[in-house]
């Protein structure tokens, strides 16, 4: 029988499942935002700053050295009295420039003197500096810094090999009294710093870089391979300004859909900034995967659970309807099953003019039965003659207890003789069929009213006339079947 509520059934069992897959997917994705912005915090709070922290340390020794070295230098009291001494012996000046280099491994040193405009370095290269040239602007430049500053910084590349980075110290040199008595200085190599940068980038998987005021990169790892100017770079352009206006800090910026964690931190003595970015942690991956697994346990869940719903709920449902449909003492149709099956059948083989007839089958004198053995073996009555009737139904044919004693036998593709002929036939086979109950031999007969189903009759007029069929059989004797044609 077809279910009266499939719909409901399937509605209820998607609503269900999208339930369970969406409190999956909110739970997964939830506890994975959390974890990911908790992740993002250590890593902006504790992780980034570590790390800056450590480099910033190391590098910074680096890259204050020639300025330790340089302000030395300036506060040497053998260059000082050297210069007040009238630059008498040049090569007393040469020789130090050149023990400084041997020592502190610098790649240059040098000293102008203010009052001579001399220009000395280890290689012996005597000049003189002058105003008007331009490769010597630089002195100019440092000459006159203001008083609180006593250095400069000149940051040149090579011009030959852009990779090689070289920085230069320039510091005033003043006489005892304070006054400008000229300029000392060292150059380094950065490569020693690029190679730090490239330690710490691999050991930290980070991005480790610095920028002057500007936003320029000055110092980078080998692999940088990004815009010059921090204003030109995707995501961090619009970040530049604030940047650049604080000491330090913690940003977060998207480049091509990744996210990246930045950690900001200025060298106050170069004017710098040391940037140290964070983009694919190896936990993050691990969350993602993690929530994908979450979610496929989810849908494997969802997917098992609506499985047994639809079993249970089938299951139940199989149970209701044929607690619905069938007749609990003899497990045949009920009243309620057979008007439907009836209707079913109008629209099949009622419809191609195949005869139909229906009979009512009433156990005869069965009152005295019941009052003489007893409710129960009444009962045991009743299902022992549906039993013997159900046994002998043909294919298509609908058996249906219809009230206390009586059954309703519908049979397609049979005419009213034939219906007659077969519970004639059914009459003799319940006649010779006693129940025997406890030794006791209870014979049982039955009265059968047959009719033919005229035209489009419908159902409650075909049983009405195979009623007073059965009225008849009753009245010639019982046991027996008689049939109604009018
Ligand atoms: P008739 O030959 O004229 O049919 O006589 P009858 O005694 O069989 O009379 P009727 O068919 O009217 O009696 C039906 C009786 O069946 C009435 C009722 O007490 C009994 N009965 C109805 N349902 C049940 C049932 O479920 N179990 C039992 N044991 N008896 C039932
Ligand atoms: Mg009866």
């Amino acid at each position: 029988m077809d279910s009266p509520y499939p719909l409901t059934k399937t509605r209820a069992i998607i609503l269900f499942t999208l339930m369970l897959m969406g409190a999956f997917l909110l739970i997964s994705w939830s506890s994975y935002e959390v974890a990911r912005r908790s992740l993002n915090n250590e890593i902006e709070e504790n992780t980034l700053p570590l790390t800056s922290d450590n480099v910033y340390s190391e590098i910074q020794q680096d890259l204050l050295r020639p300025i330790f070295i340089s302000s030395l230098m300036a506060h040497d009291t053998f260059v000082r009295d050297w210069v007040l001494d009238h630059e008498k012996d040049p090569d007393a000046m040469i020789r130090y420039l050149g023990e400084i280099d041997r020592r502190f491994d610098t790649i240059f040193s040098f000293f102008v003197s203010d009052k001579t405009d001399r220009y000395y370095d280890p290689r012996r290269v005597l000049e003189t500096v002058s105003e008007k040239a331009r490769r010597d602007r630089w002195y100019f430049q440092a000459k006159g810094l203001p008083a609180d500053k006593p250095y400069f910084i000149d940051v040149r590349p090579d011009p030959e090999q852009h990779t090689h980075l070289d920085v230069f110290v320039n510091h005033k040199v003043q006489d005892y009294q304070g006054n400008f008595i000229g300029l000392t200085g060292i150059g380094i190599s950065v490569e020693k710093v690029k190679v730090l940068i490239e330690k710490y980038e691999q050991r930290y998987n980070r991005t480790i870089y610095f920028v002057d005021k500007s936003g320029q990169v000055v110092l980078h790892g080998q692999s940088f391979n990004r815009a010059m100017n921090i204003r030109q770079q995707p995501g961090l352009g619009p970040l530049t300004t604030a940047i650049l206006t604080v000491p330090g800090g913690s940003y977060q910026y998207r480049d091509r859909g990744r996210q990246v964690l930045l950690n900001t931190r200025l060298l106050p003595e170069f004017d710098w900034y040391l940037m140290v970015e964070q983009r694919d942690h190896p936990l993050q991956r691990v969350l993602y995967i993690t929530l994908l697994k979450n979610l496929g346990i989810g849908v494997v869940v969802s997917l098992i659970f609506l499985l047994l719903l639809w079993l249970t709920i089938g299951g139940y449902q199989r149970r209701l309807e044929q607690m619905a449909t069938t007749d609990k003492l003899t497990g045949v149709m009920n009243r309620q099953a057979f008007e439907l099956s009836f209707q079913r059948m109008s629209g099949s083989s009622f419809q191609q003019d195949n005869p139909v007839a229906l009979a009512i089958i009433d156990i005869d004198h069965f009152k005295p039965i019941n009052d003489y053995h007893g409710h129960g073996i009444g009962d045991r009555v009743i299902q022992h003659i549906a039993g013997i009737i159900q046994a002998s139904l043909r294919r298509a044919e609908s058996l249906c207890r219809w009230g206390g004693d009586e059954f309703l036998l519908l049979m397609p593709e049979c005419d009213g003789a034939q219906a007659l002929a077969r519970m004639e036939t059914l009459s003799r086979l319940i006649e010779q069929s006693p129940l025997i109950s406890n030794g006791n031999t209870i014979p049982v007969t039955v009265s059968c009213g047959v009719a033919e189903r005229q035209g489009k009759e419908g159902v409650d007029a075909l049983i009405n006339r195979a009623d007073i069929a059965l009225y008849q059989a009753k009245r010639h004797g019982r046991n027996r079947a008689e049939k109604r044609d009018g």
